[in-house]
């Protein structure tokens, strides 16, 4: 086995800041098969693998890298199957740095694993080049299982509950399936291709899906127990309801919730207009609130979309941007600027309600918050204008009231979360589960597919056992 002094991590190919910036395509390129068994050759293959340990769903990874390694891709793929039904997914979007690769040996002395990058080749080969067969699933149990929300929580427990051997049936509101995956991620980051034959997988296993169904409006939950004889609902319905400034002037043209424009530019495919029929104002000079992850997708997509300039401001430093660093550095390499320590105090508009510019105010940080990162001060008397016709509003999302609000014996808490036991993820509701954003608020796809795993266990044990 080669040791990880002689081979260096092996890059991924990525396409050029300057070509990049200008079309939707996937920035990073994937590894070719002689760079993915470069790479795999440099795990240690761990008696006690600590990156294990910080996988949330726990993947092999020791064994499906010694396959990739051999050669032997499908049955590299075989092996994470077992653990994960979505890994193209999670091989491009897991903040892996903080998970298994933030736990490799390696990383302590040099550079951890590529391991989502070796996850997303393995995946992407089987869906290239693969037989197309898809996982056995158990006999038949004659129960009959509600997923609603087809986000990467209710899409694992859908997979997880067919190989289990129950009926399921995949309720989503929107005319596509894959939640954030498909509506908020855009396309340069995630292909939707992708998202979309790992769906497909899930169907060819038997997973019903109803799509443009609202639960909670077109149905309720009881309706699903009493007249559709469903033994068990899994709600995975997500934080999509966008978080606003409160600050004058945030109802001008031109201001959008980064929830809208992502969804108009992915879903709706408003970066094609006019072959299809989604407008979309095109900033020249944009400005994006925020700096998580949905800030980095919205401002790189208003630079795809012409934007001239397309600056993110943040009222905290660059210590504190909560947005993968991979992210960052992608934004800054194809020219998105930053304004650290600067937070908006109202939006300026023309005579027609048309937003010209943003008057902002520079803040320092003062003693830590409940958070414990340092809170930000106004500085008395800093306040600047920045010219801006576009500004695009991502400081976070909250829970959507129209499920929890029309389902009764749900508790849900202060914030409008549903209450869940923990490591079942049991709702006070009988035979209800849920995970995901809707129960912790907006996180990261793994940890609702951690969720969505611990759930599925729990509902098949009350199923098979009927507690
Ligand atoms: P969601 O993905 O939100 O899915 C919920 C689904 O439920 C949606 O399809 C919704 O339409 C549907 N639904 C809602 N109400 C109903 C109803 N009443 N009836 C039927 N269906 C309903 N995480 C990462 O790990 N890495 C990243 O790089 C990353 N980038 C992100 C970028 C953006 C722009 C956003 C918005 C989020 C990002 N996240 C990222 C966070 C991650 O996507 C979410 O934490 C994750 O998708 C949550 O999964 P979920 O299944 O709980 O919900
Ligand atoms: Fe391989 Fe790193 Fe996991 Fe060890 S910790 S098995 S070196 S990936």
């Amino acid at each position: 086995m080669a040791n990880m002094e002689q081979i260096p991590r092996q890059p991924m190919p990525e396409q050029a800041p300057e070509v990049r910036r200008h079309n939707f395509e996937e920035v990073p390129l994937g590894l070719s098969p002689e760079l993915a068994i470069k790479e795999a050759s440099r795990c240690l293959q761990c008696k006690k693998p600590n990156c294990v340990a910080g996988c949330p769903v726990e993947v092999d990874i020791p064994g499906f890298i010694a396959q990739l390694e051999k050669g032997d891709f499908a049955a590299a793929i075989r092996i994470i199957w077992e653990k994960n039904a979505l890994p193209a997914v999670c091989g491009r979007v897991c903040p892996q740095e903080l998970q298994c690769e933030g736990k490799c040996i390696l990383a302590k002395k040099g550079e951890a694993v590529a391991i989502g990058n070796l996850e997303r080749f393995a995946a992407d080969y089987e869906r290239l080049n693969g037989s197309g067969e898809a996982p056995i699933c158990s006999g038949c149990t004659k129960k009959k299982v509600a997923v609603v929300g087809s986000g990467p929580a209710g899409l694992t427990v859908a997979g997880d509950m067919i190989m289990k051997g129950h009926e399921v049936t995949l309720f989503e509101a929107f005319h596509k399936t894959g939640g954030v995956l498909i509506y908020g991620i855009p396309e340069f980051r995630l292909p939707k291709e992708i998202v979309a034959s790992e769906v497909a997988g899930l169907e060819k296993m038997g997973v019903k899906i109803e799509i443009n169904s609202v639960v909670g409006r077109t149905i309720t939950i009881d309706e699903l127990f009493n007249d559709y004889g469903f033994d068990a609902i899994f709600l995975g319905v997500g934080a999509g309801l966008p978080r606003f400034l409160d600050v004058p002037g945030e109802n001008l043209i031109g201001i959008f919730s980064a929830n809208e424009y992502l969804t108009r530019s992915n879903l709706m495919k408003a970066y094609l207009f006019p072959e299809y029929d989604t407008p979309i104002i095109k900033g020249k000079h944009v400005v994006t609130l925020g700096a998580g992850n949905v800030a980095m997708d919205a401002a790189r997509t208003a630079l795809r979309l012409g934007a001239e300039t397309s600056t993110i401001v943040y009222r905290r430093s660059r210590e504190e941007v909560p947005a993968r660093e991979a992210e960052i550095h992608h934004a800054e390499e194809e020219g998105v600027q930053f304004k650290f320590l600067t937070a908006p105090t109202r939006f300026i508009g023309d005579e027609k309600g048309r937003l010209t510019s943003m008057e902002s105010i520079q803040m320092e940080l003062g003693e830590p918050d409940d958070s414990g990162r340092r809170r930000p001060v106004e500085k008395k008397g800093s306040e600047f204008i920045m010219e801006c016709d576009l500004a695009i509003i991502a400081v976070g999302s909250n829970a959507n009231p129209l499920l929890t609000q029309t389902t009764k014996g749900l508790d849900l808490n202060k914030w409008g979360y549903i209450v869940t036991q923990e490591n079942t993820g049991k709702t006070t509701k009988n035979a209800v589960w849920a995970g995901g954003d809707i129960v912790t608020g907006a996180a990261t796809v793994i940890l609702a597919m951690g969720a969505g795993r611990q759930a599925a266990d729990s509902m098949h044990e009350y199923l098979s056992l009927g507690w």
